[in-house]
């Protein structure tokens, strides 16, 4: 958390609400003398700012907390119903679209079928969201946003343009015709590292700060978290893992090359050397294989474990480079986790580098919501970040949730 200067000029105040706004958002409800000494602000500073929020609705007292002796310290909390923001993750098939409260509790979750390889895909995008859209206008708390989770690399949140491969979408100006369709602020990041925001503002990564999340399933993907904030490394492309070459001529990879852990790993490509070994009929799919697996069938098992070994190799080799305090292991393929993991373990401990051979690996079950709460976590994190320089539309979605509501504000 960055250190602020106590003052009273109209920039300092706004660096300082923001700041304080970012560590309730963060950190759940906190004690005011809390947020003074985190944010080294005078006692003074804080009573005054925090009254303001309070008067705006953004802020309240929640709950008087314990403390030794003396008087219970009163916590302060965010006012839920204060704003709202609408998360998309947007896979080959379907839509997973969750409506959330400013405080990141969901209000509604629903999944539509939608063809985002379509060529017409942007346009018959924007019509969805446009409906989706108007159907809460009646429900009160103002809309901040649209967060949406893509499956590719996205330039900067608020540029929003998509190179998606999966998709065949080529340098995709996704966010600027969709804040241009719906006048509302778009804020767009690659989905691996919206499930990694949302870890971090609503799971296990509030309380560690340095963690990765890899994901398996229809590919394998990465988001890093470092000291709290999301790595998206130069021009959005960091976690690009499922393309790191595993073996020289391997399989053919959808990126054009050989040999990708994706090609290894995947769930596509269990199925794919399924079928080359006749284990599955052509039309058959990841269920079939894990289904043969689950009944004992050995050569099912064996496919397993080689891609279990595989990606334990693949996740020592980041954890030799970034050394994370938790390693969380999610997406659809967590489903034949019971099938990997045994030689996941037993790779990755032996590739880890002996003094980090004890990192923790939880598995986290598959949940499309928890993906859309994070797309939707990348508007709410625009109300909490701290303004140090101009961030469009991540500004606008700040100026929705504490200035007056103005027709077109974007
Ligand atoms: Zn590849």
């Amino acid at each position: 958390m960055a250190r602020l200067r106590n003052g009273s000029g109209s920039l300092i105040r706004d660096l300082n609400r923001a700041a304080i706004l970012s560590l309730i958002g963060q950190r759940g409800a906190i004690a005011r003398v809390e947020i003074a000494q985190e944010l080294a602000l005078s006692p003074a500073t804080v009573t005054v700012l925090t009254r303001d929020l309070m008067q705006e609705g953004v802020v309240r007292e929640v709950a008087a907390a314990p403390s030794r002796g003396g008087r219970p310290a009163v916590l302060l909390g965010l006012v839920g119903d204060a704003a709202h923001a609408l998360g998309v993750k947007i896979a080959a098939d379907r839509l997973a679209v969750v409506r959330v409260k400013l405080d990141g509790e969901p209000l509604s979750f629903a999944e539509r079928p939608f063809d985002a390889t379509a060529p017409d895909a942007l346009e018959r995008l924007g019509d969805e969201l446009a409906t989706i859209v108007s159907a809460g206008d009646g429900l009160g708390p103002r809309l901040l946003g649209v967060g949406l989770g893509v499956p590719g690399i996205v330039d900067t949140p608020g540029g929003g343009t998509v190179e998606s491969p999966v998709l065949g979408w080529r340098a995709l100006p996704l966010g600027a015709r969709l804040q241009q369709q719906l006048q509302l602020p778009i804020l767009v990041d690659n989905d691996v590292n919206t499930l990694a925001v949302a870890e971090r503002l609503y799971g296990r990564g509030r309380i560690v700060e340095d963690f990765i999340t890899v994901t398996i399933g229809r590919g394998v993907g990465l988001g890093i978290v470092i000291g709290g904030e999301l790595y998206r490394g130069s021009r959005g492309g960091a976690g690009e893992f499922g393309h790191v070459r595993m073996v020289e001529d391997g399989p053919r990879c959808h990126c054009g090359k050989r040999g990708c852990l994706e090609a290894l790993a995947s769930d596509e490509a269990l199925v794919r050397e399924a079928r080359d070994a006749g284990l599955l009929e052509p039309g058959a799919g990841i269920g079939a294989l894990r289904a043969l697996a689950d009944n004992g069938d050995e050569a099912a098992l064996a496919l397993y474990e080689r891609a279990g070994s595989v990606l334990g190799r693949a996740v020592a080799g980041l954890v030799n480079v970034l050394s994370p305090g938790l390693v969380l292991v999610s997406g659809e393929g967590t489903q034949g986790w019971h099938h990997l993991c045994a030689s996941f373990d037993a790779a990755l401990r032996e590739d880890l580098f002996e003094p980090l051979r004890d990192v923790p690996v939880e598995v986290d079950p598959w949940d499309d919501a928890k993906w859309a709460r994070g797309a939707a976590a990348l508007v709410l994190r625009a109300t909490f970040a701290v303004p140090l320089y101009e961030r469009q539309p991540e500004d606008a979605v700040r100026a929705r949730l504490v200035g007056p509501l103005r027709a077109g504000a974007v």
